[in-house]
């Protein structure tokens, strides 16, 4: 009787949009099962670990990198983009001007990467804050949006109540394209 040998891959995952929408709110709920409601800046790439045991006998390594420090969009280098599988655009419900952005995140994305099998990237898209009572955004626009810019689907998280996080990462690693 052979014994199972576990295979380890890694998958890297994008999470990108303006500054302050929650992103490494968003990756740090999802990591440590953690919300902390002070606001910290970091600068240039922050990227954190969670090991997914994919099947009996696959275990994933999840990269997810967060762009850190970017107020607004700017282009990222290709090299940022490297050999990512799949993406998290965020904006904030309350902050129209990160809603528009996202359109700048996702040209940028799909002009830099490519799947080895010639598709774009899956790409979802997250309405994140949406526990505040002040939309800046419709659901009615932000569906239209999300239909005409090629994501995958979108959805509405609070990162702040639990809402939406598990399930936003786990529509993406369905979407993923895994070649082991
Ligand atoms: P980043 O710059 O995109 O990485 O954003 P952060 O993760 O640093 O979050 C910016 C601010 O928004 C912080 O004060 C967070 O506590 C807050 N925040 C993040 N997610 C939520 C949420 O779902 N609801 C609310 N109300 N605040 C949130």
């Amino acid at each position: 009787r052979g014994s199972a040998v576990m295979r380890e891959h890694l998958m890297k995952i994008l999470i990108i949009g303006d500054g302050n929408v929650g992103k490494s709110s968003f990756v740090n709920r999802y990591v440590n099962g953690r919300f902390s409601q002070s606001y910290k800046m970091t600068m240039g790439v922050d990227f954190s670990l969670k090991v997914l045991q994919w099947s009996e006998r696959d275990k994933v390594r999840l990269q997810l990198w967060d762009i850190a420090g970017q107020e607004r969009f700017i282009s990222m280098t290709r090299i940022y983009y490297r050999g990512a599988v799949g993406c998290v655009v965020i904006f904030d419900v309350a902050d129209s001007t990160s809603f528009l952005s996202c359109r700048l995140w996702k040209q940028d994305l799909d002009l830099k990467t490519m799947l080895p099998n010639g598709q774009p990237l899956p790409c979802i898209l997250l309405a994140n804050k949406c526990d505040l009572s002040q939309r800046a955004v419709s659901a009615d626009n932000i569906d239209k949006f999300s239909r005409a810019n090629g994501f995958v689907t979108w959805m509405e998280t609070s990162v702040k109540n639990n809402r939406n996080v598990e399930e936003a990462m786990g529509y993406i690693h369905t979407e993923v394209v895994v070649v082991f």
